[in-house]
């Protein structure tokens, strides 16, 4: 830790913007007296053990990623007509399950939750249906401003916004993640279709990511291609689930 303070002087002398997480990291050890961390998954271990103190060091660290987003201006969207606030994610910080949408629309967006609109009811039923409590998972997006007209993030907004997101990655540290729709997938894995990949896992930088799609995208969806994109939704869902117990028998979504 203490090589770690000298690298950031001297960063802050250069006039070097930290990264997020290594800020966030030291703000930690300050506010809860921390000496002897040698490494981040040391901190991870004490961040998600079930004690009043990481319950306080959880709440501490979701207080200062919504601190550090609601002071981004990293791109255009947070000044559209569209936005009228940054839209953190939610949920438990806890959980080995995240799921990450492409960004808010408008219902988010008046309420500043993520997933809250139609699709999101529809998101909350199938946890439901899968015996997930939706407060035991932690549900982001990749950008956190409304784009206009609910567009699609433009790449520079991804790139942008990735500090965010990456600062949920790293302090979460999900084993599993069900990327919902083509955004989130190319997150992942650049230059992917959602049609193509959906389904199918992707093993990144740690976590088990498994495309599949968005529920607007169910929502749009009539007759035969409704019933079949349910399906397909549905059997994305359980192998993340079954993937989740596998990896993490002892937790607990209720
Ligand atoms: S979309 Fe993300 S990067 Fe852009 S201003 Fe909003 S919070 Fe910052």
């Amino acid at each position: 830790m203490a090589d770690l303070e000298n690298f950031i002087k001297e960063l802050e002398v250069q006039e070097i913007q930290l990264p997020y997480s290594i800020k966030l990291m030291l703000d930690l050890k300050n506010e809860f007296n921390l000496k002897e961390i040698y490494s981040s998954n040391g901190l991870l271990e004490i961040i998600k053990a079930d004690n009043p103190e990481s319950e306080s060091m959880r709440t501490f660290i979701y207080e200062k990623i919504k601190e550090y987003l609601n002071a981004c201006t990293d791109c255009l969207l947070h000044s559209s007509d569209s936005c009228t606030r940054k839209v953190p994610g939610e949920g438990c910080l806890n959980s080995p399950l995240m799921l990450i949408g492409e960004g808010p629309g408008f219902d988010e967006d008046k309420l500043g939750k993520p997933f809250v609109g139609r699709a999101g009811q529809l998101l909350t039923t199938i946890l439901n249906k899968l015996g997930i409590n939706r407060q035991k998972v932690y549900i982001s997006n990749v950008v956190k401003c409304r784009p206009p007209m609910n567009r699609t993030p433009f790449v520079k907004e991804m790139k942008a916004c990735s500090r965010n997101l990456e600062l949920e990655l790293t302090f979460i540290a999900p084993k599993v993640i069900i990327a919902l729709g083509s955004v989130p997938l190319n997150y992942f894995k650049p230059n992917s279709s959602i049609m193509r990949e959906r389904g199918k896992w992707i093993y990144t930088r740690g976590f088990w990511v498994m495309p599949t799609f968005h529920p607007a995208y169910i929502l749009r969806q009539q007759g035969k291609a409704l019933n079949k994109t349910k399906w397909d939704v549905w059997e994305d869902f359980n192998k993340a689930l079954a993937k989740v117990r596998e990896l993490c028998p002892e937790y607990s979504f209720n």
